[in-house]
């Protein structure tokens, strides 16, 4: 865990900031005060279907003298111990509510998919410059959203952002629930609950969720759980505290249970203390202090001893004998209690939860794609980019024209295909044949095993685009590689470039890369990012 400050001052400045909570106005509260007449989770869509199980009080925070404590230990130890980072300070300090929602705002799509660490350089120079900053940080959609939607708060709502979570994602584009609920309980003190994937960790650990935890059904249970455990005074310090938590402590695979504040409260700590193998081998969940204030033991059950026998035997003769968790609501009932064929793990102790289904493959896709050079200025080589659709896998990025293909298709008919498809693109025929095979590249996407198929082709004298086509456009590499195109292109630019150097210098290693960049000219090489103002910029005339 990083270093514990204290900071008085700031905490100070926090509470005033916090005054005035916005109350959320429909929500489980009945979570934390049951009462005959309210379930404590949203009943079904349609009357007809089937109501889910609900899950037992053991995943729930049912107790309001529980939730109190819990709040109350949450925050004295992130008063304590929380970091420093530059969005805090912000958006304690900044006494317009729009400029600390924006502040707020940046630094959650920053920190979408990257590290704090990398977060905070460009976060403070985006604050100052709020130019071109975006290189380095990937995901290149985050960027565009959220200046379209700078863009909407400035021309349709007069510059003012909306005030609560609900409007917050209902009109602002690329404002999704998370970040939305950010924002309100930060900058406005609503009292809102946030999930994230360390609000998932921590949540499931403290009720023992073993359900997966990136289906909808589970997510939403974790929301319900979020919005009824947020606190009405702090919210945006709750949520940030629990966000902390996950972040130092509660982590994904050594979690310094001795060091929680919360561990008193964790329903995962206490099962893994109940297995005598767990707490007594140093598993991850006993830190530093030990067992000293550890929850009494618990008597193994038979049931218990059954399970770890009938998994014993399992291992050694492959056999697949489940036995229903002792310590789990009973079988097959509970919404969130792990699948009754994926039992506890002893070995795992607190890792245990949170679960998730096991991945799909990535599906296999092919595509053609080519390489067009034609000679610009100076004879320097240009090559020809379109822009691909703008929603989708890719979109709106830049890439060589490129086109799907079937599996298994013979070589002369792709390379016929791909001809017929650049034909389109230039307004002129191209011969298949002259289509020169570079090879295959690969490149994998979250959920895609993509393989291009790489051609390139000279063209002699000028080309005039079609005005009609879709958005393309002829780049010298130094364009390309500062142009919105994927890593999958640059790639393909690369094989394309390695090919032609071996056919030009045969029997040579390669020295030299054909265009290398000269030092000072501002653009990014092969693989680095894209600048932002590249992104945002029309594109020049073909
Ligand atoms: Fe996470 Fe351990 Fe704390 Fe439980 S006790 S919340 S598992 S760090
Ligand atoms: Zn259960």
């Amino acid at each position: 865990m990083g270093s514990c400050r204290c900071s008085s001052a700031w905490q100070r400045v926090r509470r005033g900031l916090a005054a005035g909570p916005v109350v959320l106005q429909s929500g489980p509260a009945a979570l934390l005060h049951p009462s005959p007449s309210l379930t404590p989770y949203r009943p079904p869509a349609a009357a007809p279907a089937p109501a889910p199980a609900s899950p037992s009080s053991r995943h729930l925070f049912s107790d309001p003298a529980e939730t109190e404590a819990l709040r109350r230990d949450l925050l004295a130890w992130y008063d304590r111990c929380k970091r420093d980072l530059p969005w805090r300070t912000r958006a304690a300090t900044e006494p317009s509510a729009d400029r600390r929602a924006y502040a707020v705002w940046v630094s959650e799509v920053m920190l979408q998919q990257t590290q704090v660490a990398t977060v905070i350089d460009y976060y403070n120079r985006w604050m100052q410059e709020v130019n071109e900053l975006w290189a380095g940080l990937g995901y290149y959609s985050r960027g565009k959203r959220l200046q379209e939607a700078a863009r909407k708060v400035v021309s349709e709502l007069a510059g003012q952002m909306p005030r609560t979570a609900e409007d917050l994602q209902k009109l602002l584009p690329g404002v999704g629930r998370y970040t939305a609920a950010a924002i309100a309980s930060i900058s406005y003190g609503q009292a809102t609950g946030v999930v994230d994937g360390n609000v998932i960790r921590v949540l499931c650990r403290l009720r023992c969720i073993g359900a997966d935890s990136s289906s909808p059904a589970v997510i939403d249970r974790l929301w319900d759980m979020a919005n009824a455990l947020v606190d009405r005074s702090r919210p945006g310090d709750f949520n940030q505290a629990l966000m902390e938590l996950g972040a130092t402590v509660c982590v994904p695979k050594a979690p310094l249970c001795g060091e929680c504040p919360v561990k008193q409260h964790c329903r995962a700590r206490l099962r893994a203390s109940t297995t005598p193998e767990s707490g007594l081998k140093g598993l991850p969940c006993v830190g530093q202090g030990g067992l000293v204030d550890e929850p009494a033991l618990i008597p193994v059950p038979s049931l218990q001893v059954e399970k770890e026998l009938a998994s014993a035997s399992q291992k050694l003769l492959g056999k697949a004998t489940p036995v229903p968790d002792v310590e789990d609501c009973g079988a097959g009932g509970c919404p969130l209690c792990p699948p009754a064929a994926e039992p506890w793990d002893s070995s795992l102790g607190v890792t245990n939860f949170p679960r998730k289904a096991a991945k799909k493959q990535p599906r296999a896709a092919r595509a053609a794609t080519c390489v067009l050079e034609r000679r610009g200025c100076h004879r320097a080589p240009e090559y020809l980019i379109v822009q691909r659709p703008s929603s989708g896998l890719l979109a709106g990025l830049w890439e060589f024209p490129s086109l799907p293909l079937p599996q298994d298709l013979q070589e002369e008919k792709q390379r016929e295909a791909l001809a017929e498809h650049l034909q389109a693109w230039i307004g002129q025929p191209v011969v298949a044949a002259e289509l020169q095979l570079i090879g295959e590249v690969v490149h994998i996407f979250s959920h895609i095993h993509q393989t291009y198929v790489v051609y390139s082709l000279s063209l002699d004298g000028d080309v005039t685009l079609d005005a009609a086509s879709p958005p393309s456009r002829w780049v010298t590499e130094e364009e390309f590689h500062v142009s919105a195109v994927s890593t999958a292109m640059k790639k393909v630019l690369k094989a394309c470039e390695k090919q032609q150097e071996k056919r030009s210098n045969p029997g040579q290693g390669s020295k030299r890369k054909r265009g290398a960049k000269a030092q000072g000219t501002g653009s990014t090489g092969p693989g680095t990012q894209l600048s932002l103002r590249a992104f945002l910029q029309p594109p020049t005339a073909p």
